[in-house]
């Protein structure tokens, strides 16, 4: 088992102040992989004043000196990339292929474009004014399980080079990345207080660094729960808050689309990573007069997504990060049984061939309507709803009714329908006709799934002030 008992604080492994440890469990095997500190008070003061301290000097460096810590923080995260990967799939449960290719190749090329980000930001004259643009201070970053590297590195690459220094409390789920991600800024010699790691639970260690008067801004993305509590937090001294939260997506299938390619890709926005993935397609929105074919395909497809062993090359699909998760979306699954929808594979019992892991079997529910819960909740498992609409404003409607508004997918024969349907919906990124990821492309919310973008330049605007300098005439 691996014990941390130090955090990273000034440029320092130093002892936790508390003694109390939070448990890192392997949802595959059920065992307990490792302990690490429940950050108390004193460790977040500790943390906040040392990147407090650290802000003046790291804010007048140039961004050309910060993008290049930056580059050697890529190449120290490259070089353990195998590591983060195995890591992250003891910790989280996907698949060990799926989180070579994602969890540790997606941060790295992440880090890796901020490191390319190196030219002064614009300075721009309006009148008499010099407009300039400068960092916020000290961030708080704050980060959920589902992606852990991905969303720790898109807060923490463009906040340093932004000039901010930053205080990163990664989930109590899947801490163990963050402290490789601590040691490889060690071995980088990055100034002490620059970057500052404290592990522990959100109610405890989240809410005492959300709450704490030296921290200027935080970065935050997890639920909607949460992300309200961190806001109410923040409010107390005014904070900036960049919030990325929960998403109910919708992909809109239009009656000229190719409906192979449809399936495919929705069942794997739906299920990869077991359905944990905040931007996932979990509602199918169908013309009525397609619905026997598409949830044909779409059972078949289901079948195609093996559920085991993470650690095994076979399966495309691991367990849930915990047994809270899973348990949640049992609840969820048995809710849509309550209240009508058809359910047409999957279910609540585990997948055959499996006694213990918190796994759930791929899930669709055919006949879904908009005021059904599993239509209007993010159930954050492989749960797909597929709902019938009977004309294209119906299906717009129906995927705009919504408390969320993360992504989208609008899908038809004709790219430039799709494109208009696209422009319709409220949501902060529409794939059209599979348009893949886009690293550079700004990512966020509309509506309760938050506010603010990250990644590429709109992610670093984020952690900019903008000043204005009155200059004689
Ligand atoms: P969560 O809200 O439980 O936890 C996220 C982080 O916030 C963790 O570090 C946690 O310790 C901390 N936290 C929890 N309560 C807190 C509080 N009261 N004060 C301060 N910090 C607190 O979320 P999760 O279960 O880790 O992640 C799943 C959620 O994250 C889903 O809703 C998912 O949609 C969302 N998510 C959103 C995005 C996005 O970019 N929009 C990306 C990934 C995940």
């Amino acid at each position: 088992m691996i014990i941390r008992d130090k955090l990273y604080i000034d440029g320092q492994w130093v002892a936790a102040q508390g003694q109390e440890k939070h448990p890192v469990v392997n949802p595959a095997t059920e065992e307990i992989i490792a302990m690490v500190p429940a950050s108390g008070e004193q460790d977040v003061d500790d943390a906040v004043r040392a990147a407090r301290a650290a802000f003046t000097e790291w804010g007048n460096t140039s961004v050309a000196q910060r993008a290049a810590w930056l580059k050697k923080l890529a190449e120290g995260l490259q070089a353990r990339s195998e590591e983060l990967a195995a890591t992250i799939t003891a910790e989280l449960g996907m698949p060990l292929k799926f989180s070579q290719r994602i969890q540790s190749a997606l941060p790295i090329a992440n880090m890796e474009f901020y490191a390319g980000l190196s030219e002064d930001f614009a300075e721009e004259r309006i009148g008499n004014s010099l407009v300039v643009r400068e960092p916020v201070g000290v961030v708080a970053c704050i980060t959920p399980w589902n992606y852990p590297l991905h969303q720790i590195v898109a807060k923490v690459a463009p906040a340093l080079l932004a000039g901010c220094t930053v205080v990163l409390k990664p989930s109590e789920e899947t801490p163990l990345n963050a402290f490789l991600l601590a040691e490889v800024v060690a071995e980088a010699g990055l100034p002490a207080g620059v970057f500052n790691l404290i592990s522990g639970s959100g109610k405890s260690a989240g809410e005492s660094l959300a709450g704490h008067a030296g921290v200027d801004m935080i970065s935050f993305t997890g639920s909607t729960r949460a992300g309200k509590r961190v806001s109410e937090l923040a409010a107390a001294t005014v904070k900036r808050v960049a919030l990325e939260l929960g998403g109910k997506s919708a992909a809109l299938l239009l009656d000229d689309a190719d409906l192979a390619a449809v399936i495919k890709a929705t069942l794997n926005s739906c299920f990869i990573n077991s359905g944990q993935t905040c931007n996932a397609m979990t509602r199918l929105i169908v013309p009525e007069d397609l619905y026997d074919q598409v949830t044909a395909l779409a059972v078949a497809g289901a079948a195609t997504f093996t559920v085991g062993d993470p650690a095994e090359g076979k399966a495309k699909l691991g367990p849930l990060v915990s047994a809270r998760q899973q348990q949640r979306v049992r609840e969820y699954i048995a809710k849509g049984v309550e209240e009508g929808a058809m359910l047409l594979c999957g279910g609540v019992e585990l997948p055959c061939g499996l006694d213990k892991g918190f796994y759930v079997q791929p899930t669709i529910f055919g006949r879904v309507t908009p005021e059904m819960t599993i239509a209007r909740e993010e159930i954050f498992g492989p749960v797909l709803s597929i709902l019938c609409y009977r004309n294209e404003d119906e299906a717009v409607d129906m995927a705009n009714d919504n408390d969320y508004g993360l992504a989208a997918a609008v899908w038809s024969g004709d790219d430039q329908k799709a494109l208009t349907m696209a422009r319709r919906l409220r949501a902060g990124q529409v794939e059209v006709n599979g348009g893949p990821y886009n690293l550079l492309a700004p990512f966020g919310g509309y509506k309760q799934s938050g506010n603010g973008r990250e990644l590429g330049r709109y992610g670093l605007e984020e952690f900019l002030e903008v000043k204005s300098i009155q200059l004689p005439k």
